[in-house]
């Protein structure tokens, strides 16, 4: 099933979700179809409060579909170690048609659930680990768009704020 993408200015983007603690078929399915919508969406990560689901599930694949052995779940994840910096453009499929260059760490390591309630760590640099920052940033009511300047923020804001007026976000 494929899920439509929650937009900027839903209140759930920006609470803190759930914590996973029933690894159980139903976890599989959602994670499936999450799989399914990221890819509809063209995007290659997506975390769950993005369909309107605050709980702490996320999906990455940076290879967008070219690598079966590059889909990444993570539940639960944490962020564990970050290394370095690293600047380059991002967007979010919930905040279409931005794009902004944010400073993160190079290297990022995270510590996670599998689908199955498994604990694993995962090490990932530069795109990599852009996507387990942000995907984690989302789980904890994170935008990107937060760690840009207020003033380009604002910007933003106010560009989205005048789209939704004129029903066009
Ligand atoms: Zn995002």
């Amino acid at each position: 099933m494929i899920y439509p993408i929650v937009k900027f200015g839903n209140p759930v983007l920006e609470k803190p979700s759930e914590t996973v603690t029933l690894f159980d078929e139903e976890l599989q399915k959602l994670v499936d179809d999450m799989f399914e919508s990221m890819y509809a969406a063209h995007g290659v990560g997506l975390a769950a409060p993005q369909i309107g689901i605050g709980r702490r599930i996320a999906v990455i694949d940076v290879t967008f579909k070219e690598d079966p052995k590059a889909k990444l779940v993570l539940i639960n994840p944490e962020i564990m170690h970050t290394e370095g910096k690293h600047t380059q453009s991002e967007g979010c499929l919930s905040i279409p048609d931005f794009r902004e260059n944010v400073s993160r760490p190079k290297k990022v390591t995270v510590r996670a659930q599998d689908v199955h309630g498994k604990v694993f760590e995962k090490t990932g640099e530069e795109l990599l680990a852009r996507a387990l920052l942000h995907e984690t940033d989302h789980l904890n009511g994170k935008l990107y768009i937060s760690h840009l300047s207020a003033l380009k923020r604002d910007l933003i804001k106010r560009r989205i704020r005048k789209m939704i007026k004129a029903g066009e976000w």
